[in-house]
């Protein structure tokens, strides 16, 4: 039988001393709360966002990547703000202190937070269904937040990383775990792989979201999808987004596994992706490749922000339509 923990051995066990050491956590996990020293002349940066078993990660997914993207979707958000993370809290409501689910999940955990230079500082445990909400707080220097308003029509648009990998992951997940079709999708077996990985493991764009903050004019984070999350920063930005599909970044796996015409879909609408989406003014493109060569930052450019409102995608010179506009949890 699974070894059962109680509430306090667990948190001791597995939540006293994750992530990062840093000295600016006066007071850490053990405590009523956290006590922490922010830097002078910088400001925070707050996010959360929960993970809920059966709808943001599949039933039975490996808990070291439940423990992984519960950090990394936060360490996303810190990025497209241009921020540095400092600080994590975690929630987690467990149907059962199943110590080797545990010790895996905080495995996961680990790794990121220690990469990334963050400590877990706090948190709560409870008893339920299987969900997970981190909180990060983060820095950045007085007025240099990116922000998804800011772009301007004629502004161009870039995106880091290659786009639809995690959405094509998640179908060979779901079908791996018999939890689609039951059969596993015909394909190469490392090409799956590789595409699950992305999809159990994002890569937050920390360093990038960084060295963007001064040269961006407005930043979003792509978990929606593409073509979704551009949109939101266009209309926050008070303009539209055209998109050329020819440039959108692919990556080979994933063009070799479903064909270029599902990986431009996928990389429009799939979603999990975690890269960032970011506009740059015509003005600042010279001093953009010149602090960030793109073959060294893996970014690519993919079209601009455009006055007329909504985003509209070009393929050979024609406009296409887009069936899901991303995801949207209530629709
Ligand atoms: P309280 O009853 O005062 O809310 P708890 O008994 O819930 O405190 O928690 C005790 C300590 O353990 C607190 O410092 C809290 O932040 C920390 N903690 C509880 N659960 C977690 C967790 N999952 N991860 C990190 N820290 C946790
Ligand atoms: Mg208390």
């Amino acid at each position: 039988m699974a070894e059962e923990l109680g509430e306090f051995a667990l948190i001791e066990r597995f939540f006293s001393a994750l992530g990062a050491r840093r000295s600016d956590v006066r007071v850490g996990v053990g405590d009523d709360g956290a006590v922490l020293t922010p830097p002078t002349g910088q400001e925070l940066v707050a996010v959360t966002d929960t993970l809920v078993e059966g709808r943001h990660f599949p039933p039975g997914s490996p808990a070291a990547s439940v423990g992984h993207r519960a950090l990394a979707v936060n360490l996303s958000d810190i990025a497209a703000m241009g921020a540095r993370p400092a600080w994590a809290l975690l929630a987690l409501t467990l149907p059962r202190a199943n110590a080797l689910w545990l010790r895996e999940f905080a495995r996961g955990f680990q790794l990121l937070a220690q990469d990334s230079g963050v400590a877990l500082v706090g948190g709560d445990t409870t008893a339920g269904p299987l969900c997970i909400t981190v909180s990060v707080l983060g820095f950045v220097a007085v007025g240099q937040a990116l922000r998804r308003s800011g772009a301007q029509p004629g502004d161009i648009l870039f995106v880091s990383g290659t786009l639809g990998d995690a959405a094509r992951g998640l179908q060979h997940e779901l079908a791996q775990g018999g939890i689609a079709d039951g059969e596993a999708l015909a394909t190469d077996r490392s090409r799956a792989a590789a595409l699950r990985q992305r999809c159990l493991y994002p890569s937050p764009r920390l360093s990038l979201g960084v060295a963007l903050s001064d040269l961006a004019s407005a930043c979003i984070d792509i978990s929606d999808g593409l073509a979704a999350d551009a949109g939101k920063m266009a209309a926050a930005s008070g303009c539209g987004a055209l998109i050329d599909a020819d440039s959108l970044p692919l990556s080979l796996a994933l063009r070799a596994d479903v064909g270029d015409q599902t990986a431009i879909e996928l990389a429009l609408t799939g979603g999990d992706d975690y890269e960032l989406c970011f506009a740059v003014p015509p003005g600042r493109l010279d001093v953009l490749k010149r602090k960030l060569p793109m073959a060294q930052h893996g970014y690519q450019c993919i079209g601009e922000l455009c006055a007329e409102r909504g985003v509209r995608v070009r393929q050979a010179g024609q406009f296409i339509e887009l069936n899901r506009a991303g995801f949207d949890h209530f629709r």
